[in-house]
């Protein structure tokens, strides 16, 4: 995916302020900076939930700027969004079903959710449940679970640990790179930045709307002004 000069405004105000990156296939790429410096909306201008101003946003070779959120999906790119926004008084199969709402093939759906299932197995647990009794750690796992419902092959994940116990944040972190691992393109926006950089192949510090760093995780994780700004180093 390339992304060149993206500019999103909310009415007057200038959000995106003409950010450029790229993304090559199999990487996990960070987006870190801190609240308000535009990372979850540069996120809802890739998956369609907002209309970018200007710029394009190339995917596999297709401006995909314009196209509606169904259209992103229906390209390979699902998003899992900040707060999970998981459906309450549904159960959690019914959850897992709507992720895969472009799927008409029932044993296609089938073999999603079991290799749902096989990242998550307290989901399968949980299967006849609704979805709001679960923690938020379960509710994260079954947003990612959701969003994989569709095969995504680039996945944006929005703040996935946020709000968490330590011992789902590391859990997530773990299913992070083992998506990965499965060959899925991974677009991932964190407040825990250290632990973001440190499973990274890349990353972009962006500050009010601007891309202001970029390089390798490790590079990222071992630069002074990354450290003092965001590592609490
Ligand atoms: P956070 O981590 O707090 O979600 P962020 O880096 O994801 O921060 P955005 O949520 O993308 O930042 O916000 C970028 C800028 O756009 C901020 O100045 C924010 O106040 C503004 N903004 C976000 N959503 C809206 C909206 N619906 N209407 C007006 N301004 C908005």
């Amino acid at each position: 995916m390339e992304v060149k000069n993206l500019v999103v405004n909310y009415g007057v105000i200038n959000a995106i302020k003409g950010v450029s990156f790229e993304i090559n296939e199999g990487e996990i790429v960070s987006l870190i900076g801190a609240n308000g410096a535009g990372k979850t909306t540069i996120l809802k201008s890739i998956s369609g939930l907002l209309k970018p101003t200007s710029g394009s946003i190339n995917y596999l070779g297709r401006d995909i700027g314009k196209k509606k959120a169904p259209d992103i999906v229906a390209a390979g790119i699902s998003h899992v969004p900040e707060g999970r926004h998981i459906f309450p008084g549904l159960s959690v199969k019914e959850n897992l079903q709507m992720g895969a709402f472009l799927q008409k093939d029932r044993q296609q759906i089938k073999e999603s959710m079991e290799e749902v299932y096989e990242h998550f197995h307290i989901l399968k647990k949980r299967e006849n449940q609704d979805a709001a009794t679960l923690s938020g750690g379960e509710q994260q796992m079954l947003a990612i679970g959701r969003a994989l419902m569709s095969k995504p092959k680039l996945l944006l994940l929005d703040e996935p640990s946020m709000g968490l116990a330590p011992i789902f944040i590391n859990k997530i972190f773990e299913i992070v790179e083992a998506i990965k691992q499965q060959g899925t393109t991974i677009l991932l926006i964190e407040q825990n930045a250290k632990k973001a950089l440190s499973i990274s192949d890349r990353g972009y510090v962006l500050a009010a709307g601007e891309v202001k760093m970029d390089g390798t995780g490790a590079k990222l994780l071992g630069d002074p002004a990354v450290q003092r700004a965001y590592l609490g180093g």
